[in-house]
């Protein structure tokens, strides 16, 4: 190991702090080496603030916790993870991971390693990438000094993602890196050094051995980066993708019939994503973004008059929602029906601006979209990716358009969250009938005739078209019920 060492001045003033002190004070009592490494040692680097510590010592790391713990006199908030032999302390804003320096190695068919206990160096090469192996002594003798085995500094600089050892080795080893590479280079804006890359390419398959939960978790950071789609674009080249989510794989590519093309929505799909990435950092209305035309190669068609069409693609894709969210492990709840309802909606505000904007048109979308009609919209102007200027200022314009109409029919109708005016209890209570068909034919006809601007959305006359609606039933009110 080629070790560079030497005092960084980035670091003294990050260093001249209570709980770094008290850490390298407990190491010095346990006669143990200690050192600050990973992602705090790199962010410091990159003037990112980080609360996050990562400390290895020499020795036993539960124990060093516990001692740290003793001194901050909060003996209480360790958390040990025995089967880890790692410790976890919350210290005010700050959390520290304590790991005693180790040495490990890998099975074929797991990615948990075989462990046992290890040097320094032996710990920074099981490291994931250079950025991430170097570290600060914590020691007397060198205190503040930063070990640098790997470059890991010139990486910074360069902008690369690099792993200290064999690339092939270090991603077979843990295939989750491989995720963490591209994730880095997402949120970093670095690009993945080209061994590492090919490397990635050859291992993508063994992706397989990581569990969903954790693909996931890498995958939701690049979701939350700045430029999502860079990080998307790269999964795909690195064959990463597929292994995971196929189905946005799927939509790369194009077909060509009779000369007619339809556009590759794969990249659509990522331009939306990235369009949206500067108006939000809502990671579920991103992910609707992502999955907006996820159904696109399902409901493909040729038409000899029309071209290409994908009819329906909003329905089937609010159907696949369920099925993907379940299998990437997403949560189940509302956050995948806001997802389904977004997907579901997409091309409505469009719809809108093709035809005379009608009030019982802008009526029924602030109806079905409830509170979710601001984030509707933004997916929508995300969703105009024309490379004809002109184009897209024509369908902004007519999105300000269709905007100024939401606010006026909103102040007007106030049909946000709408409950219409006379409810299923009215109508069993009216008729003296019980629950049944019937109530939900009426409640749907007051409900539609509101919407359409039939009648008013008024508890009068919502009574009165009742009254006739539970005629054409062979219903009479009891009047003295209201
Ligand atoms: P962030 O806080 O942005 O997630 P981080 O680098 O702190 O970045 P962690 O996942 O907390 O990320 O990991 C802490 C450190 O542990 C890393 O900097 C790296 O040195 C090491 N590490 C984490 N995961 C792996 C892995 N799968 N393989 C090898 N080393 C890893």
């Amino acid at each position: 190991m080629n070790e560079e060492r030497k005092k960084h001045d980035a670091f003294e003033a990050h260093l001249d702090n209570e709980l770094i002190r008290l850490i390298a004070d407990a190491a010095r009592d346990m006669r143990r080496p200690a050192y600050l490494i990973g992602g705090w040692v790199r962010d410091v680097l990159l003037n990112r603030n980080s609360k996050d510590l990562d400390v290895v010592v020499v020795g036993n790391g539960i124990e060093l916790a516990s001692r740290v713990a003793e001194k901050t006199g909060k003996k209480g908030s360790v958390r040990v993870f025995k089967n880890f032999g790692t410790a976890m302390l919350r210290y005010r804003s700050w959390e520290v991971e304590f790991v005693g320096a180790r040495k490990e190695s890998y099975r074929a068919d797991s990615r948990k390693p075989l462990v046992e206990d290890g040097t320094l160096e032996d710990d920074m090469r099981r490291r994931d990438f250079t950025i991430n192996a170097m570290a600060i002594s914590l020691n007397k003798k060198d205190f503040g000094t930063l070990l640098d085995p790997f470059n890991g500094i010139q990486d910074l600089q360069d902008k690369v993602i690099r792993t200290p050892l064999d690339p092939g080795i270090t991603y077979s080893d843990d295939p989750l890196r491989m995720m963490r590479a591209v994730r880095f280079a997402t949120q970093l804006n670095f690009e993945i050094d080209p061994a590492s890359f090919d490397a990635i390419i050859r291992n993508a398959e063994r992706l397989r051995i990581v569990s969903a939960e954790r693909v996931m978790e890498e995958f939701n950071k690049i979701m939350l980066s700045d430029v999502p789609g860079r990080g998307i674009k790269m999964l795909r080249a690195a064959n990463l993708l597929k292994q995971f989510f196929p189905e946005l794989d799927d939509l790369h590519g194009v077909e060509i019939v009779n000369g007619k093309a339809h556009k590759d929505n794969f990249y659509h799909t990522v331009q939306v994503l990235d369009n949206l990435a500067q108006n939000t950092g809502n990671l579920w209305l991103r992910w609707a973004a992502l999955l907006h035309d996820i159904a696109k190669p399902a409901t493909k068609r040729y038409d000899k008059e029309a071209g290409w069409t994908f009819h329906g693609h909003e329905y089937l894709g609010k159907k696949m929602v369920p099925g993907i969210f379940r299998r990437l492990k997403l949560p189940m709840n509302e956050k995948m029906r806001y997802v389904q309802k977004l997907v579901h909606l997409h091309l409505r505000p469009i719809a809108l601006t093709e035809t005379v904007v009608t009030d019982s048109a802008v009526r029924r979308l602030l109806f079905e979209a409830g509170d979710d009609i601001d984030d509707l919209m933004l997916l929508c102007e995300a969703d105009i990716t024309s490379g004809n200027r002109d184009k897209v200022r024509k369908y902004l314009d007519n999105f300000r358009l269709v905007r100024k109409k939401l606010v006026e029919i909103e102040e007007k109708d106030r049909l946000r969250n709408w409950q219409p005016p006379v409810s299923g209890e009215d109508i069993m209570e009216a008729f003296k009938i019980p629950p049944g068909k019937e109530v939900g034919i009426i409640k749907t006809a007051i409900r539609e005739a509101i919407l359409d601007g039939k009648i008013p959305n008024e508890r009068e006359a919502a009574l009165e078209l009742m009254e006739k609606e539970g005629e054409k039933l062979g219903l009479k009110t009891d009047h003295s019920a209201y």
